[in-house]
């Protein structure tokens, strides 16, 4: 069976060569040429030698995904939908900003955990993604991009799992395809820099600590149980405690000092001033002075068939300022690319490209709250960008 390059991190490509009767160190070579050049097919690797080249054709390939469409926004954004077989689609999505650029990737066709106010919750599971279709949606963006804008240096600085699916449920794919964004002979993205969102899937965050720390995004959502249970299914089997107790522990691991908390704001369901109090109580249950998380709220992206509304804008900066006079730092997030709709827990659209990307690269996405009393700080290294 021909191999799929794509599918390996750098350990799994030198025990393939080895398998091949050749060095390890070969894999470093070709890791590079398949990673860091974009190289897809064997005859490109010129400082390999040719009987190796000639013995990589008929026993591997590097195949990426196939592109159905490519949207790019009014806003710079871009999103592409791949195909994955079996009539599935996955969605991956660029954001460019003035200091760096991010790619939000996905990590299952469908979404197990149901969540309410998510479009890809409302579809169903179809499946797990393997290792290649997990990297090859940053090894595509990477390379298209760098043409794309005549560059030959390195484009994407941060990576979020904030696409398709729950990565914390595609575990054993998960890992091995982090360990090829962070591998300096790939794309060499710092710990701190790519981030797993996960909706709580309690146990696997005390092994990504283990096998893989990198920075952390809980959906959180909710400010009590009886509210989470409904709107992130999940909670019944990992309650709030449990869940703010794995964030408490993966600090001790972490490449950063926090946790990121995102929070769907929905009108009448979880943005009172009541709601905000209990979130207050509940960071302070778990850690001083909240100084151990962050919030970002998030406007709800809308779709028809979940019933749930976008909350005001005033209900979204009040509820963002009791977090911050409380001591959390609070961020609301922009929404970026909703005209193709490449915003969270959105899909498929149907636009043309329509901008220069170039002039595009100095928006900014976190809006600092600057309409409440004491506006808070936001330090733009340490926020979670969003597709
Ligand atoms: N499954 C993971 C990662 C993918 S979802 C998780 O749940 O964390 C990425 C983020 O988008 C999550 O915070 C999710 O709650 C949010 N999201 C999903 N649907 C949304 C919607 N319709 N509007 C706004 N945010 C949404
Ligand atoms: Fe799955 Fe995350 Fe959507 Fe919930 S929010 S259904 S966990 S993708």
């Amino acid at each position: 069976m021909t191999a799929n390059l794509l599918d390996f991190d750098l350990d799994g490509l030198a025990a393939f060569c080895e398998r091949l009767g050749e060095k390890r160190f070969r894999a470093t070579q070709l890791f590079r040429w398949i990673h860091q050049k974009g190289a897809a097919e064997f005859d490109e690797m010129s400082d390999l030698a040719k009987s190796l080249r000639e013995k990589l054709k008929s026993t591997a390939e590097i195949r990426a995904l196939p592109v159905l469409a490519q949207h790019i926004s009014s806003d710079g954004t871009i999103k592409w939908l791949f195909d994955v077989g079996g009539g599935n689609a996955i969605e991956t999505v660029f954001i460019p900003e003035e200091d760096r650029g991010t790619l939000c990737i996905s990590s299952q066709a469908g979404c197990a955990v149901s969540c309410r106010f998510c479009s890809t919750g409302h579809q169903g599971f179809s499946r797990n993604l393997t290792v290649a279709e997990i990297i090859s949606q940053l090894w595509f963006a990477e390379h298209f991009l760098r043409k794309h804008l005549s560059k030959s240096d390195r484009i994407i600085s941060n990576v979020v799992m904030m696409g398709m699916g729950e990565p914390l449920q595609n575990y054993s794919a998960l890992v091995p395809a982090l360990r090829v964004m962070l591998n300096d002979h790939a794309y060499g993205l710092s710990r701190r820099r790519v981030t797993v969102s996960t909706s709580g899937v309690v146990p696997m965050i005390d092994r990504l600590g283990q096998d893989c720390p990198v920075a952390l995004a809980v959906s959180l959502h909710a400010s009590n149980d009886a509210l989470r249970d409904d709107l992130v299914p999940l909670n019944k089997k990992y309650p709030i405690a449990d869940l703010l107790q794995a964030c408490k522990r993966y600090l001790h691991v972490a490449p950063r000092d926090f946790v990121t908390f995102e929070y769907c704001m929905l009108k009448g369901v979880n943005d009172t001033a009541a709601h905000a109090n209990e979130i207050v109580k509940l960071v302070r249950l778990h850690g001083e002075h909240g100084a151990w998380c962050k919030f970002n709220l998030i406007p709800f992206n809308p779709f028809p068939e979940s019933g749930l509304i976008r909350s005001d804008t005033a209900a979204v900066i009040a509820f963002a300022k009791i977090l911050s006079d409380s001591g959390i730092v609070t961020t609301i997030r922009k929404t970026r690319g909703s005209d193709i709709d490449a915003a969270c827990g959105q899909l498929a659209g149907d636009v043309n490209d329509r901008t220069d990307i170039h002039n595009r690269m100095t928006k900014r996405r976190i809006i600092p709250i600057r309409d409440v009393d004491r506006p808070v700080a936001v330090d733009k290294e340490d926020t979670v960008n969003d597709c």
